[in-house]
């Protein structure tokens, strides 16, 4: 006979061994990342049928043919950002709200554009209910960045690109760090830092091999 236990019991372990196993266990080191990692309720962001799977190291579908990231993932891509506590972050592909929600828990502000308006109303009503507000949330075409509150010490591009949106560089602080993955097809990319290191001067890097939804605008596909 199999007993089911009910999700809500087990959510707590399931969430310590995505913790320990999919975060530590992968080299995730720094603490501000790790602690925003642990306070978002992963739960709150998928479809209510998928909540058991909330813990599990992998995307999910959302609305409009959409994902939230893998936790490995924005855990990855968010300590990729270096981020510090008075920075001011842009993120591009609000989706769900998860990746914003993580970084409003290790900076000041977080603005986050999201192509699609359904995902944009509902990220920010599912954000306001959970109480976070240090994040603005605004439907629009991120590949042209949000130009009104920029510059941004770091900026998340949570969608593939095929190539480096000139307005995100633009838009980027001297010192700032942009993370973005970038591919010749739309479903396979490489996850790319770039810092700017001067007006002129940008130095980028390459993190490793990712799978994004495409981003889709006028800079992107
Ligand atoms: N960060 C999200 C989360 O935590 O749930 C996951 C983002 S999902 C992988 C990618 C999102 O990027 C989708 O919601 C998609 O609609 C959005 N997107 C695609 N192109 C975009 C664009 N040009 N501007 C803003 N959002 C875009």
């Amino acid at each position: 006979m199999t007993i089911r236990v009910p999700w809500h019991t087990r959510k707590e372990e399931a969430r310590e061994i995505m913790f320990r196993e999919d975060l530590i266990g992968r080299g995730i080191k720094d603490a501000a990342v790790l602690r925003a990692m642990r306070e978002v309720p992963r739960e709150a962001f998928v479809p209510p049928e998928l909540a058991a799977q909330a813990y599990a190291d992998q995307p999910l579908p959302i609305e409009e043919e959409q994902t939230i990231s893998q936790p490995y993932i924005v855990a990855y891509m968010t300590e990729a950002l270096e981020l510090t506590p008075g920075d001011r972050v842009l993120e591009i592909g609000t989706g769900s709200g998860y990746a914003a929600a993580v970084l409003s828990r290790i900076v000041t502000t977080v603005y986050s554009v999201e192509r699609l308006g359904t995902l944009a109303d509902k990220a920010r009503k599912r954000l306001t209910a959970l109480g976070y507000n240090n994040i603005v949330v605004q439907e629009g075409d991120g590949t042209l960045g949000w130009p009104e509150h920029a510059p941004y010490d770091a900026i998340v591009v949570t969608a593939g690109a095929p190539k480096l949106p000139e307005a995100l560089l633009e838009q980027l602080a001297t010192g700032g760090r942009l993370v973005i993955p970038i591919g010749t097809t739309s479903f396979l990319q490489m996850l790319i830092r770039v810092r700017r290191r001067g007006e002129n001067d940008y130095h980028s890097e390459e993190l490793c091999p990712v799978r994004f939804v495409p981003l889709i605008g006028a800079a992107g596909w």
